[in-house]
């Protein structure tokens, strides 16, 4: 059977995380996310996570040489032999290389990549609006997708928290970063011929469905 290697490319705030949890269900294949892996890291204070976070809080890139051996590790594992959902990696055009050298060296057909395709001033009021549980992972939207309950998680009731790189200066940074070191790949898979483009800004079912649509 074929592999479904995916990439979800797309700026902050674009829909990624959320899209990928929900494909990842629908086709059994895990959502490997680099932010999330980072901030788990932060979280226990290992050695990788007390680099990182720094440059996290700042809106910036960490060292590629950071997230390879994490990338890695985690492509190798066996839930990964189908397929996966690449969240956050690759960040730049060094990264989109390495990956393909990690799949190489794993035996792995390489990536498609998806984009999600979301204009800027989208941006900064959807991620402004962002919140999280530090828990379980589960992601609202004050406007768009509240918890039943003001500032609890609906899953498991832990109290939501507004990540520290999403408050809007951060933001700001963070785009300017993504059109600077990320928005390059989108040409660069498409002269591949391993792009596909989807509208992010239309609701999210319908997001979904244009995604499965995509990739199915
Ligand atoms: P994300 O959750 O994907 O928005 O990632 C949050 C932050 O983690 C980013 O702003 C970066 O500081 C860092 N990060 C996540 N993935 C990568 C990556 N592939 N390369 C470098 N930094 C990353």
């Amino acid at each position: 059977m074929a592999q479904k290697n995916l990439i979800l490319l797309g700026p902050p705030g674009a829909g990624k995380g959320t899209q990928a949890k929900v494909l990842s269900e629908k086709l059994g294949l895990p959502h490997v996310s680099t932010g999330d892996m980072l901030r788990e890291a932060v979280r226990e204070g290992t050695e990788l996570g007390l680099k990182a976070k720094a440059v996290m809080d700042a809106g910036q890139l960490v060292s590629d040489e950071l997230l390879t051996g994490i990338v890695k590790e985690r492509l190798s594992k066996k839930d990964c032999a189908g397929g996966f959902i690449l969240d956050g990696y690759p960040r730049n055009l060094s990264q989109a290389a390495i990956l393909d050298e990690i799949l190489k060296s794993l035996g792995k057909e390489a990536a498609r990549a998806v984009e999600l395709e979301v204009p800027d001033e989208a941006i900064v009021t959807r991620l402004s609006q962002r919140r999280s549980c530090p828990k379980c992972g589960a992601v609202y939207n004050l406007a768009t997708n509240p918890p039943a309950k003001e500032g609890l998680c609906d899953k498991c009731g832990t109290a939501l928290v507004q990540r520290d790189d999403d408050k809007e200066s951060v933001i700001r940074q963070r785009l300017l970063v993504y059109h600077e070191k990320t928005a390059p790949l989108s040409d660069h898979f498409r002269k591949q011929g391993r792009l596909l483009a989807v509208d992010g800004s239309k609701k999210p079912e319908a997001v979904l469905a244009d995604l499965m649509k995509a990739v199915g």
